[in-house]
């Protein structure tokens, strides 16, 4: 095949003779004549042919030892296809035996010749066929979807690599068997019934509504072509309509039809389709489709030569032409499965787990198949329990002394002289910080403001913010925090929204809550003991203002939409979550944490209170500090700073900053999904780097992940649960998503909020009940897209649109 004139044309050689090399391997051990015989292999797949010259196909033989030998053949496939294997195989057993007797060929002559067949496809008669079969594939093609973007273990390269490997797994018996029957009973093929559970796979993978695979198909439509070897393989292009969550019948309904169109259109050359479509051309994946599904049912032939002992010898091809090829081929009662796959994009670990969810994707339809597709298994009950319950053993026994109030007096009384706070040259011991904290307790009470009250709380950042909260809670109240740089009709929309029965603010900020109905009491006021150093009585600690599920503070977010609303946090959900990270990743004594987050995002309370009930520093910053790189990076400095928490943005802004690092050695980043740019970046300037994930709504945090090594992901995992707290990844049938699988994550446990604020109707929506834990429990549904990693770890994938919806299901273990 050479080109002439830019056109490619091909010549047909008289005669042509190829040479049998012969090696002599005799003098190695058998072990290393095997080794050297899969070498050679190797070599013959990767040695290139030269089209225009030839030849095309290469042979050589390998003498292990006397009457042992190796034959390996390679041909390309312009010459060649799977069913010219099979012709291949009996013509040569038959002409050796002829041959080693001295006899004759005994293959009569052929009656057509691939040029014949090369003619009469580029001939006019067949001609109106192909435009005929064109228009068809257009029309079904139309709006087709480029890519079908399945969830890979690395990011698509830009060049596809076709590098590839492969897995096998084989169905059980009684899966086989009702693939036949079902096939049977509805008039399918079992290719229709098969493509229609990988159809059904695909789509579960990806959430994708239009599913387009390629399949091969054997293109021999005449009987004089049956005994020809050359390439008339063709590849058929099955699109099929996975929308409206369809049941098994219908889908595969839905597929006989697709395969029956596109069988009765075959003749069109699949090179020539994708010339005519001119689609998008993109070298990082195929055209027109990506994966290919196949079932090789034609009985496969196995060389025979007379007076030889012949056995194939696997060898495995490392090359993979798509992302995913699956072919499946029966095998004494039961269906083999092989999957080709591109190294570049998947684990072989996942390819395998894909082929058992592809086995359990079809029993559990061919049980039940007028169940949506959505609502198949596609975990064995194996993996399900890995991931719904032996991922989830979170629990701890609440490792904390009682609610926050109590978690910082035991702190206190234990490290009383040790600085607790400091802000810019003022500091505070632990006991000054309590001693402050408790009249602050007493004078809110002397208002009225004890168990059950909500007191909102507008200051900017100093250390009489920090006793005031403490305050709040110690009196039994719960706080409603206010950024004093809020817009008024935010501040003004909070109180009036929220059940607020009191304000603590300051002297400056007062002026803005004129002629509001409430108690107002002043930090500074409060916060102000008896002249002259005397102990003051009002100073010791107060009896318990609230149990383990009272308010500890309500706190609004904005949410994407709408008006913002509240969210309860209850002492338990921030108990839990202190003493959870108390334990992990802890701090030591010797931290000095310092704060830079408002008080109106709820992770502030992390920072504030962990320090706080760990003996460690807490240094705050105002806000103007927090947000100039170059002042934040001087007090990081001044202060002696250990550790802090921030989001991405404020880390990037550091950075941006010209921070060196080496202060702070323990970085906490959240709030937003950390870039694998930025975590290296972070990596390389501090000891330790960790990625706390949570919504408001879980309290916080949920999950926390220690950054070590090198990053795979375009974002950092999030990690695992923290104590006492389980996260599902549910697919839109509400199934627990296997292993890789994108699906929603669902929070429960003891951080989950009490709910929204006067929201009944919103709080029953992302409030549910929790069908795995089985005691009463809620989740939470973030609207986050997340998968999890073989190892067990989140990933954060992004936000969900609303688009999945959770049905009513419950899961039996
Ligand atoms: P909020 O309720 O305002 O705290 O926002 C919570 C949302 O922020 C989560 O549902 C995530 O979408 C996002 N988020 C928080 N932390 C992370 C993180 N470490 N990685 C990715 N997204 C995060
Ligand atoms: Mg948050």
């Amino acid at each position: 095949f050479y080109a002439a004139g830019g056109e490619p044309s091909s010549r047909i050689a008289a005669q042509g003779s190829v040479p049998l090399a012969v090696t002599d391997l005799t003098a190695l051990s058998s072990s290393e004549g095997e080794e050297a015989a899969a070498r050679a292999a190797r070599e013959e797949e990767q040695t290139p042919f030269d089209l225009a010259n030839g030849p095309l196909f290469r042979a050589r033989l390998l003498r292990l030892a006397g009457d042992e030998h190796v034959f390996v053949m390679a041909n390309h496939h312009i010459v060649s296809d799977a069913w010219s294997a099979g012709i291949l195989f009996r013509e040569l057993g038959a002409l050796y035996g002829a041959f080693a007797n001295g006899r004759p060929s005994p293959l009569p002559p052929l009656p057509v010749q691939y040029g014949d067949f090369a003619e009469w496809q580029r001939g006019a008669d067949h001609a109106e066929a192909l435009s005929r079969q064109l228009s068809y594939w257009k029309a079904r093609l139309e709006g087709a979807p480029a890519v079908l973007d399945l969830p890979t273990d690395r990011p698509r390269p830009a060049v596809q690599g076709f590098g590839g490997r492969r897995e096998s797994a084989s169905f059980s018996e009684s899966t086989t068997a009702a693939l036949s029957a079902f096939g049977q009973s509805e008039g399918l093929t079992l290719f229709m019934t098969l493509l229609a559970g990988f159809t059904a796979l695909l789509s579960r993978f990806t959430g994708a509504a239009d599913v387009v695979v390629g399949s091969p198909i054997a293109g021999r439509t005449r009987p004089e072509l049956e005994g020809l070897i050359g390439c008339f393989l063709n590849t058929l292009v099955l699109r099929t309509d996975v929308s409206g969550d369809p049941s098994f019948r219908e889908l595969a309904r839905r597929v006989r039809e697709a395969s029956l169109g596109a069988f009765s259109h075959q003749d069109l050359p699949f090179e020539k389709l994708v010339e005519e479509l001119n689609p998008d051309r993109s070298l990082s994946h195929s055209p027109l489709f990506q994966v290919m599904f196949m079932l090789q049912n034609a009985p496969k032939s196995d060389l025979e030569m007379e007076g030889l002992e012949v056995e194939s010898v696997p060898f495995a091809l490392s090359t993979s032409k798509f992302d995913l090829t699956v072919s499946l081929s029966p095998a004494g009662g039961r269906l083999g499965a092989r999957a080709e796959y591109d190294v570049d994009l998947f684990e072989g670990e996942t390819i395998a787990r894909w082929l058992r969810h592809f086995e359990a994707l079809l029993e559990s339809a061919l049980r039940d198949p007028d169940a949506p597709i959505s609502t198949l298994r596609l975990l064995t009950r194996e993996e399900e329990r890995r991931v719904v319950i032996d991922w989830n053993r979170t629990e701890a026994p609440l490792p904390v002394e009682g609610p926050l109030p109590r978690m910082f007096e035991a702190q206190a009384a234990e490290t009383p002289e040790a600085i607790a706070a400091v802000f810019e040259d003022e500091q505070w011991t632990y006991a000054e910080l309590n001693a402050r904290a408790n009249r602050i307790a007493r004078r809110l009470q002397e208002a009225g403001l004890s168990s059950g009250s909500l007191v909102a709380i507008c200051l900017d950042r100093s250390l009489a913010m920090v006793a005031s909260l403490l305050g709040i809670l110690k009196a039994g109240a719960s706080y409603l925090p206010l950024d004093p740089d809020y817009p008024r009709e935010r501040i003004d929309f909070m109180i009036a929204d929220a059940p607020v029965s009191g304000l603590l603010t300051s002297r400056v900020l007062a002026g803005r809550f004129e002629n509001l109905a409430m108690p107002v009491l002043l930090a500074e006021d409060a916060i102000a003991g008896p002249a002259g150093g005397a102990q003051d009585p009002a100073t010791g600690n107060l009896p318990d203002g609230s149990g383990l599920d009272d308010r500890a503070y309500l706190i609004y977010t904005s949410g994407s939409t709408g008006r913002p609303k509240g969210v309860e946090i209850p002492h338990r959900a921030l108990a839990n979550l202190i003493g959870s990270m108390r334990t992990k990743p802890g701090l030591s004594r010797d931290d000095v944490l310092l704060s830079v987050t408002t008080l109106s995002f709820d992770i502030a309370a992390l920072e504030l209170y962990l320090p706080l009930v760990t003996g460690a520093r807490l240094v705050l910053v105002s806000r103007e500090i927090a947000s100039d790189a170059s002042r934040l990076l001087e007090r990081i400095a001044r202060f002696g700073v250990t550790a802090m928490q921030a989001t991405p943005a404020t880390w990037l802004l550091l950075l941006h900053g010209g921070w060196q690092g080496g202060a702070p050695e323990r970085i906490f980043c959240g709030g937003e999904a950390l870039s694998r740019d930025l975590a290296s970046e972070l990596q390389g300037r501090c000891r330790e780097l960790w990625n706390f994930y949570g919504p408001t709504e879980t309290t916080i945090w949920s999950a926390i992940h220690p950054v070590r090594g090198k990053i795979e992901s375009a974002s950092v995992p999030i990690g695992r649960p923290i104590a006492n707290t389980r996260m599902y990844v549910l697919d839109p049938g509400g199934h627990p998503a296997p292993v890789g699988i994108p699906g929603e994550l669902f929070i429960g446990g003891a951080g989950v909020a009490l709910g929204y604020w006067n929201r009944p109707e919103l709080t029953a929506e992302k409030f549910v009940p929790d069908p795995f834990a089985g005691d009463g429990g809620r989740l939470y549904r973030t609207g986050d897209l997340a998968r999890y990693r073989a190892d067990g770890t989140l990933e954060f994938l992004g936000r969900l649109d609303g688009q999945v919806k959770l049905r009513g299901f419950r899961i039996e273990l």
